[in-house]
């Protein structure tokens, strides 16, 4: 086998030339994109897989964390939800959803917006000038390579897919050895009886954890410990569950091969645990999975530099910024990568913090955003601002300033100084 193979140069037709491109069409792209379509760009957003959502829909992740002091899209979000039934506060810190109905409220919000969306369509080459602005994404899908052309780019792949193609500098994982928290595949399950299995439901309301380790005892005295020691059962609605038990250890979000390990082992155990747990009989007879998600829960990726750090420092103190976007009120939540242990806080105490717009304008390409958890912060500070509250209103801000940079010919970090006001969509009471 010889080592490298060289592919021949060849033209791409240019399928659009529009204001915003969003590139991944998780909670943070949505937000991006449908708020750069309602500020009036002109907006396409390409998604790999065969819906929108990201973790919230091809992750089942099936709750909302962080999200009561977000107003704007969140809080559009969360209100539509619940009006079609398929939403509930779980009384204290999380909004438990429906997934089906998500996947289906967040296609009927782009293209109310007028957001022209690309699904099975992967982002795997940048364009760039002599200047170093980005020109073109260039896509591959089953239409072939293709190339799309905007003033302004919206990273929100999570893994900082199309700002590494673009050159820009970035971090990933722990600053001591590139370890990345570990990956995690949901489950749906059926079969349960609501009211017997309340002990082991996870409620929210305070208390000490009681119901994960009576999940986890339950587990084990079935015969099965998992890989995850404080498993969690949510209830979405009547008869329908989710479940998180695995944790994937040494593997990288941004490495097909770790993905493909990761995956296949993941299914494998979560099958075995829910066998497990039906073959124990009594509440769990019953026990039927449902599914599993097609993309395994990627907890972390790149961490794009941006024209501010968020930092430990900045958590632990509650910094304050005149150009928040947001305000984050989660804590610092690091799952340990060492197997036999659930998490790994170094003992680091948030205090509610700010999210500066600076975070969100890339460093090393002009025209580029990076919105949700590839925004610009270190290792710590990334473990408590991923959840999906704050990768909404990140989206969001990043949306409004990419359709206004869009409109006045200005580069983010021109605008985004004139205009920091106007661009806080989220409470930061
Ligand atoms: C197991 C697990 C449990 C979690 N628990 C919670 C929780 O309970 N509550 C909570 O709020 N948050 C939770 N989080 C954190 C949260 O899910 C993420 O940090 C959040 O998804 C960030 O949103 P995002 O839009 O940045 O990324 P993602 O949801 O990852 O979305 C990225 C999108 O981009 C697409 N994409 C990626 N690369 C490309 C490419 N090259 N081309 C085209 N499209 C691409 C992906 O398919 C995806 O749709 C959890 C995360 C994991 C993994």
């Amino acid at each position: 086998m010889t080592n490298f193979v060289r592919e021949a140069s060849r033209r791409i037709s240019v399928c659009r030339d529009v204001d915003v491109i969003v590139a991944g069409g998780g909670p943070a792209g949505i937000a991006a994109a449908v708020s750069a379509a309602r500020e009036g760009a002109s907006t396409l957003l390409v998604e790999q897989h065969g819906c929108v959502g990201g973790v919230w829909t091809t992750g089942m992740l099936s709750l909302i964390l962080d999200f009561e002091n977000k107003n704007g899209l969140m809080a559009e979000i969360v209100s539509r939800l619940e009006a079609r039934g398929a939403g509930y506060n779980n009384e204290r810190g999380g909004q438990v959803y429906d997934v089906e109905a998500m996947k289906l409220l967040l296609e009927e919000m782009c293209v109310e917006s007028g957001i022209e969306i690309r699904l099975h369509t992967r982002v795997c080459a940048a364009l760039t000038d002599e200047t170093g602005k980005l020109t073109h994404l260039v896509t591959e899908s089953k239409s072939g390579r293709e190339a799309w052309q905007a003033e302004i780019f919206v990273d929100a792949t999570g893994d900082g897919d199309l700002a590494a193609q673009a050159g820009c500098g970035f971090d990933l994982g722990r600053p001591e050895d590139g370890l990345t928290q570990p990956m995690s595949l949901m489950v749906l399950l059926t079969g349960l009886d609501k009211q017997q299995i309340a002990p082991w439901v996870h409620s929210f309301k305070p208390n000490d954890g009681i119901e994960k380790r009576s999940l986890l005892q339950t587990m084990k005295n079935a015969g099965i410990t998992p890989s995850y020691l404080s498993p969690i059962l949510l209830q979405l609605h009547d008869n329908l569950y989710a479940m998180m038990a695995n944790h994937e250890c040494g593997v990288l979000g941004v490495s097909a091969d770790d993905l493909t390990r990761a995956t296949l082992r993941a299914r494998g155990e979560v099958n075995r645990i829910v066998e497990t747990l039906r073959a124990s009989g009594g509440v769990w007879g019953n026990l039927k999975l449902v599914a599993t998600g097609a993309q395994i829960g990627v907890r972390e990726g790149r961490r794009v530099h941006g024209l501010y750090e968020i930092t430990r420092e900045d958590v632990i103190s509650g910094k304050r910024h005149d150009d928040a976007v947001c305000r984050v009120t989660f804590p610092v939540d690091v799952h340990s990568q060492k197997e036999g242990k659930a998490f790994d806080h170094g003992g680091v105490k948030a205090q509610s913090y700010d999210i500066p717009l600076r975070a969100l304008i890339a460093r090393d390409v002009p025209n580029l955003l990076l919105a949700g958890r590839c925004i610009s912060g270190d290792f710590w500070a990334h473990s408590s601002y991923r959840v999906t509250g704050n990768a909404v209103a990140t989206g969001q801000a990043a949306g409004v300033l990419a359709a206004r940079c869009a409109a006045n010919g200005e580069s983010p970090r021109e605008l985004a100084r004139q205009t920091v006001h106007q661009l806080q969509p989220c409470s930061t009471v």
